[in-house]
């Protein structure tokens, strides 16, 4: 029997953000999607599939912050299911600039207070170490285009992926 070869699974989530990351990550997927598509297990990817499974991942990708209780429990939910998690973007790594409110002062706490409201929001935004351990980091605003390809190709690797 033809044994499948063991294919990288891979999920990527969104929060509170831009999705800036999310476009050059598709973008960086046109050029390298003959290298990759053989080795990946796209599980969960809403900008590039229609069917998508929350299941066990080798690697998640996360961008952008947490504002809500919603996002705190589908972040630690990711986490159980993923063997590496990838915090990407400032967003994710630091909080910022999505955690801009983070830095209001009183008054205009007060003004933005009927939105968080009405939106569940958090007191705080909340980078993602705030909640979970992550593993690795593409810092920047949107993330580095050649810092997302090394790490695919090191997490290639780590998990012998050929
Ligand atoms: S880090 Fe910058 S580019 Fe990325 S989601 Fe946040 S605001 Fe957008």
């Amino acid at each position: 029997m033809v044994q499948e070869k063991k294919k990288l699974r891979i999920g990527w989530f969104t929060f509170s953000c831009c999705e800036d990351s999310t476009v050059l990550m598709t973008e960086i997927l046109n050029d390298h999607w003959q290298e990759w598509a053989p080795l990946l297990d796209i599980r969960h990817a809403r900008v590039l599939q229609k069917e998508n499974i929350l299941d066990s991942m080798d690697v998640a990708f996360v961008e952008g912050a947490l504002a809500s209780e919603e996002h705190i429990e589908k972040l630690k939910e990711i986490r159980t299911l993923a063997t590496k998690v990838v915090a990407v973007g400032a967003c994710a790594c630091i909080g910022m600039p999505s955690g801009n409110r983070n830095q209001f002062d009183d008054h205009t706490q007060e003004e933005i207070s009927f939105l968080t409201a009405r939106f569940s929001h958090l007191p705080k935004v909340l980078k993602l170490e705030d909640v979970v351990a992550v593993d690795a980091k593409l810092p920047g605003c949107p993330m580095n285009e050649q810092q997302f390809i090394h790490l695919m190709k090191a997490m290639l690797q780590t998990f012998r992926i050929t």
